[in-house]
């Protein structure tokens, strides 16, 4: 191993005694040092030995031997310089044996050049300046002496192998011109060696110093900054609590929420303004009280106080909302109680929010918003209620809601108007009819009716609007309405009901007569007969009876009449049907008819079919149909004139579907219906102009036949037979209508 002994030696000197680590990076420091100075003798001592070669002509003189030196010195150099190389580039590793190599090459460079300064003496010391090339020599060997002075084996080694040879050489020559020069470089030698001894002192001395002088620099600086970090560190904990126990402070000064801070036996440390306020109590005389004292008495924390405490105390979070009474006023209050550390102390916290405002607001809200719904509940249903058309708008005139009624004279819908001003969905003039007095309306306060007439909805309307304010609990007016009245159709209604009126009073007062006659007749006969049964005339009293039986039946058929048509018209329509043969049946009713016909002179045609026709009615009904029929027509036949009954095939359309029908036509040749009159006669009470003639009727039998044949879903009209008379036909489907 390379060691340095001198550096033991001086740090024993100066008391210096340096751990591994130490030593180490100072030895990396002196091998870096070393190598440094050793660069330059590295490049010069080659130089000036090819130089030397070359110009002293021993290259010609012994070319073989100057090629083996130079390849030798070569070698050496290359070594050299591969070592300074590594132990300048690397630090640890190869430091070593890079030494090492140093060592040996820098030791066979002086050998080689001693060698050759003797050749140099034994050939040529009297034909060259040999005084000159040792001179160069001994530079040379001095420099490079002087970069080895720090390692004192390589110098003496390093000495002994430049000059020894010259040396011996110019001794074993003996030539008397050469003492002087060997002399000298004895001398020489000697002086580098004591020269050697004290710097090499002095190097190790100073290495030493510099060294340990940077290490302490380096140790202070480092535990300087450390210092420096330590005391930056708590420099900037000082501020960080100061900051946080001022913001703190402030939080618990400016806070919204009460506080109270107690020890952990419950007294009264400190209390923020907030809850002073709630209190109204001065801090002095709350702190040092017992937090119980404050709550003590409170609505529902009673028991539980103290169980909120001990939970409080273990460390145990604890909230609760209460109502409280705080000196005059309840308070509806949110308490939170939790243990914390307050500056270094263990500390129970109380905080107390106020939600009295916030409860009663959202209950009032509450109750509000459920009016609200409920009012829009009522008032949509009041919307649909109402048949008459209706409409809200605000105080500019824009639609808020209408019903379904206003919806249909409009033909708009409420998406339509919702929103919208009337010169905005409709035409101008009627726009200033809806829109009229509105304004008005909405300042007065009273409500107003306005009339007029114009096309809407595709229709002419003639509306009258009542017009009102809506108001508000306190009276303000917040929207207009306006209730519509179609008064054409109201008209219209008058109109009906009057004629409805009408065909009262005149079927009453043709029912009165109807009934009178009759009864008046049955009543005369009965008195007659009353007075002629002493006299026992009896042909007299049978003629009053018969008289009696016919009045009778009269007003039998007309009560008759009458319940049919009541009957009819309560219950829902006939469906009890049944297949019968309709040409058979009319022929039965033609034979019960033929023998009045026979006294009336009046001839009956039918041509009953020989095959049968059948068909589903209810054939109690059409027989009534067919004895009205043609008791009418008997009844406004001539004697003497002819009534034909025809039956025939047609259509009818029932629900857009043709079906096949059985067209019934009773034919007569009396005194015919007027034109205008050939629909009316099947209203009920409605007689024509003709009524006058015999026979009497009430006007209903028309009415019942239509309505019995209108059940079967046929069809029965009224026609003027050519040249006179009326053609009754109806029409009865094949099968009862409802399934064909
Ligand atoms: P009434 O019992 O009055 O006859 P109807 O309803 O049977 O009632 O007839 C109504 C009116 O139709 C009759 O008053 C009459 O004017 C007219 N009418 C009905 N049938 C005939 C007919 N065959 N010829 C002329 N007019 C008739």
């Amino acid at each position: 191993m390379i060691v340095f002994r001198d550096i033991r030696r001086v740090g024993k000197q100066r008391g210096v005694s340096l751990c591994k680590e130490d030593r180490d990076a100072l030895l990396l420091k002196v091998s870096q040092e070393l190598a440094k100075q050793a660069i330059l003798g590295t490049v010069i001592i080659p130089f000036f030995l090819i130089l030397m070669l070359l110009s002293s002509g021993y290259y010609t003189f012994m070319p073989h031997l100057s090629i083996l030196l130079c390849s030798l010195m070569l070698i050496a150099v290359s070594s050299r310089s591969y070592a300074l190389y590594n132990i300048l580039h690397n630090t640890d590793c190869y430091r070593e044996k890079s030494l090492r190599l140093l060592f040996y090459s820098a030791i066979t460079m002086a050998a080689l050049w001693g060698v050759i300064s003797g050749l140099f003496i034994y050939h040529y010391s009297f034909e060259f300046p040999v005084i000159l090339i040792l001179m160069v020599s001994v530079g040379i060997a001095a420099g490079s002496v002087s970069s080895f002075f720090m390692w004192r084996k390589l110098a003496l080694t390093y000495l002994c192998c430049a000059f020894g040879p010259s040396i011996v050489v110019a001794g074993v020559a003996g030539s008397s011109a050469l003492y002087p020069v060997v002399a000298a470089m004895v001398f020489f030698m000697i002086f580098n060696i004591c020269q050697l001894k004290f710097w090499n002192e002095q190097f190790w001395n100073n290495i030493l110093t510099t060294f340990l002088y940077k290490e302490q620099t380096y140790q202070l600086s480092q535990s300087m900054t450390d210092v420096e970090a330590v005391m930056k560190k708590n420099l900037k904990r000082e501020l960080e609590t100061e900051s946080a126990e001022a913001k703190m402070r402030q939080l618990f000064d400016y806070s919204y929420d009460g506080i109270i801070i107690a020890d952990l036996d419950a007294k009264i440390l400190e209390v923020n303004q907030t809850m002073l306020n709630f209190m109204e109590e001065l801090s002095e005389e709350v702190v040092g009280k017992a937090l119980a004292e404050i709550l003590q008495g409170q609505e529902g924390i009673n028991g539980a106080i103290r169980d909120h405490f001990e939970k409080a105390k273990k460390g145990k979070a604890c909230s609760f909302s209460c109502w409280m009474r705080l000196k005059s006023k309840d308070y509806y209050v949110r308490i939170n109680l939790r243990r914390v550390l307050w500056f270094d102390q263990n500390v129970l916290f109380l905080t107390l929010r106020d939600r009295t405002d916030s409860t009663a607001a959202r209950a009032q809200r509450n109750l509000k918003q459920q009016s609200l719904t409920d009012s829009d509940v009522y008032m949509k249903a009041i919307l649909r209620g109402i048949e008459l058309p209706l409409y809200c708008k605000d105080l500019q005139g824009h639609y808020i809601a209408v019903n379904e009624t206003f919806e249909k004279i409009c033909g708009k819908t409420r998406d339509e108007l919702k929103g919208k001003s009337d010169f905005d969905v409709f035409e101008v003039n009627v726009a200033k009819f809806f829109s009229f007095r509105d304004s008005e309306i909405a300042v007065s306060g009273e409500s107003v009716e306005v009339k007029g007439t114009f096309q809407l909805g595709g229709y002419e309307r003639n509306l009258l609007v009542h017009k009102f304010p809506l108001k508000n609990s306190d009276h303000t007016i917040y929207a207009t309405a306006g209730i519509c009245t179609d008064v054409s159709t109201l008209q219209k209604t008058l109109q009906t009901a009057q004629l409805a009126n009408e065909a009262k009073s005149e079927f009453l007062a043709s029912m009165s007569h109807e009934l009178r006659t009759p009864m008046h007749s049955i009543l005369c006969f009965a008195r007659l007969g009353e007075k002629r049964a002493s006299v026992k005339d009896w042909e007299k009293l049978e003629s009053y009876f018969k008289m009696i039986v016919t009045s009778g039946d009269l007003l039998l058929e007309l009560l008759n009449d009458l319940l049919d048509l009541s009957t009819l018209e309560a219950l829902p329509a006939c469906t009890d049907f049944q297949e019968y043969d309709l040409g058979e049946d009319v022929g039965q009713i033609v034979s019960e008819f033929r023998a009045m016909m026979d006294e009336r002179n009046i001839t009956l045609i039918y041509q009953q079919p020989l095959f049968s026709l059948l068909s589903n009615y209810n054939q109690i009904r059409i027989f009534q149909v067919l004895r009205n029929l043609l008791s009418n027509a008997i009844k406004f036949s001539a004697p003497g004139q002819d009534i034909y009954i025809d039956i025939g095939t047609d259509h009818i359309n029932i629900d857009g579907t043709m079906l096949p029908a059985w067209k019934v036509r009773i034919i007569d040749q009396g005194i015919g219906i007027a034109e205008e009159e050939l629909e009316l006669v099947f209203d009920k009470f409605v007689q024509g102009e003709n009524k006058k003639q015999p026979g009497g009727g009430v006007g209903l039998g028309l009415a019942i036949c239509k309505r019995i044949i209108e059940d079967h879903n046929g069809r029965v009209w009224a026609e003027q037979n050519e040249p006179c008379g009326a053609i009754f036909t109806f029409l009865l489907p094949f099968s009862d209508g409802v399934d064909p």
